[in-house]
């Protein structure tokens, strides 16, 4: 089969809206700037993928706890982590077209890498490309840009009665990153479970950042979803711990398909005062053109318990049950966001390809081109899809129903009887279903047994249906 030319974003985003994965939010209202809707295959997808990272950080470890502490915190909590102060990225305008960028990612344009610089460090090199007449807007061409000024990414909403709705008072802010209420619960969770270090807290959940520029579908969004783990441990265990926790995350990767060359580590060379290592783990999208950031792995010292020991006077120290001392644990956290991973796997799975002419679906005039998405089959939305060959034989469509309820209790199915059988491969190949099950008259007649057709190979086999459940066991067990 030859594979056909790279995924653009059109295409992507197109497919994504096409086959129900991902809409635009409030389209009927002219759409709502980077927010978007995850359709019926979009949410079987994502959650997938969920389960996959909970799978591996949580469930089969045994140093591992889980979490859904609530997106509103105590407005402090924000002080103390410096957010409010400092979560902020540097905006420049231009003055024609009225677009706004990061400024940051405007110098890399230039070969720059002024990530985590200082606005005066960004303001300089600005100048610089500003005297040599190289600086203008990427999306009009005009040199008349402003200064690079400070944007905070923090979300403000109000909480409590309706008279406070003005005041400084009652301003809280929508979480900007999950780790903050893992942060506030390691002491009832301490309390609680007693556990022992080193251990993590992992959670999954919504977090909002006012983006200055939010055009890569949904890659960079206000409101998206973090699935992030801190591990709680001594000092002395972090280089150790953090180097298998980079080989884990790495491997995680690989498990579920991503090619090792289609993803890297960046290191990052200036890193936050109060962090010793600082990697991420970068994937090559075909449709935005380049290595772009997925997960950081990062070792951030005592700085976040000891600044919200600082702020709230909570004893958040922990008692070492051999040396009979208490210490404050360090921190190293994955975080990585949910539907950045959902793009990532589209990117690397959707492909056009011709179909080979010798194949069976090719010579039975079945069409000579296919989309089909090569996902990992435990990602996959729809494990099964279940077919009568013809929709209008009540008995071929009784048994194929019949299957079908039982292999929906285990798997999630899709039950089609709509248009040729030619067809509906050609739909669940593009919504990634690993494998169809066609009853025909042979089931009925002579055998009992149903074709099953293979996604990647399109190869086709019989099996009985009394051996379905074991067949479809082995295909999918992990
Ligand atoms: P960037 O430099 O790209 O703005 P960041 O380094 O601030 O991102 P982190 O704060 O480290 O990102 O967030 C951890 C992860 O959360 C990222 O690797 C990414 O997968 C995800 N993430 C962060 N911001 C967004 C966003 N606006 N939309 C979607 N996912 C995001």
């Amino acid at each position: 089969m030859k594979k056909q030319e790279t995924n653009s974003l059109e295409k992507i985003v197109s497919f994504c809206k096409r086959r129900g994965f991902v809409y635009p939010s409030s389209e009927i209202y002219g759409g709502f700037g980077a927010i978007y809707d995850y359709g019926h295959y979009g949410i079987l997808l994502k959650n997938n993928i969920r389960d996959a990272w909970w799978r591996a950080m949580v469930q089969l470890r045994e140093d591992v706890v889980g979490l859904d502490s609530a997106i509103f915190m105590h407005p402090q909590t924000w002080v103390a982590s410096g957010h409010v102060a400092g979560f902020n990225d540097p905006q420049v305008d231009c003055k024609e077209c009225k677009n706004r960028f990061r400024a940051d990612h405007l110098l890399e344009e230039f070969g720059l890498n002024l990530d985590k610089a200082t606005l005066e460090e960004i303001n300089k090199a600005l100048d610089e490309l500003r005297q040599d007449k190289k600086l203008k807007c990427p999306v009009c061409g005009s040199k008349n840009l402003t200064e690079a000024k400070v944007f905070s990414l923090m979300v403000k909403s109000n909480l409590g009665s309706p008279t406070d709705e003005l005041s400084e008072k009652s301003v809280v802010y929508l979480r900007p990153e999950t780790c903050g209420g893992i942060y506030l619960e390691y002491k009832n969770v301490l309390d609680t479970l007693h556990p022992k270090l080193p251990f993590g807290i992992a959670q999954v959940g919504k977090a909002f950042r006012n983006e200055i520029v939010a055009r890569q579908f949904i890659f960079r969004t206000r409101e998206f979803e973090q699935m992030e783990m801190q591990y709680f441990l001594k000092p002395e265990q972090m280089e150790e711990k953090y180097e298998k926790w980079k080989q884990l995350r790495w491997d995680w990767y690989l498990e579920y398909g991503i090619p090792k060359d289609k993803i890297h580590w960046y290191k990052h060379e200036k890193l936050a005062h109060y962090a010793s290592q600082a990697y991420d783990i970068e994937f090559d999208f075909q449709a935005l053109g380049g290595f772009k950031e997925v997960e950081g792995i990062h070792a951030r010292g005592d700085w976040d318990l000891s600044q919200h020991a600082k702020s709230s006077g909570a004893d958040l120290t922990y008692f070492d049950d051999e040396t009979k001392e208490r210490l404050l644990p360090h921190i190293m956290e994955t975080s990585v966001g949910l539907n950045r991973l959902l793009l990532m796997f589209l990117d690397n799975a959707y492909t056009e390809e011709d179909v080979d002419p010798s194949s069976a679906e090719a010579s039975e005039g079945r069409g000579e081109q296919r989309a089909v998405l090569k996902i990992d089959k435990r990602l996959a939305p729809v494990k099964i899809a279940i077919f009568p060959l013809l929709k209008n034989k009540p008995n071929l469509v009784a048994k194929a129903r019949e299957i079908y309820l039982a292999l929906r209790t285990k798997y999630f199915c899709e039950f089609d009887d709509n248009g040729n059988i030619g067809k509906r491969y050609r739909r669940q190949d593009e919504i990634g279903t690993p494998y169809c099950v066609t009853v025909d008259f042979e089931t009925l007649e002579k055998d009992d047994s149903v074709t099953v057709r293979d996604r990647d190979s399109m190869k086709q086999e019989r099996v009985p249906i009394k051996d379905l459940e074991q067949f479809f066991l082995e295909k999918f067990k992990s």
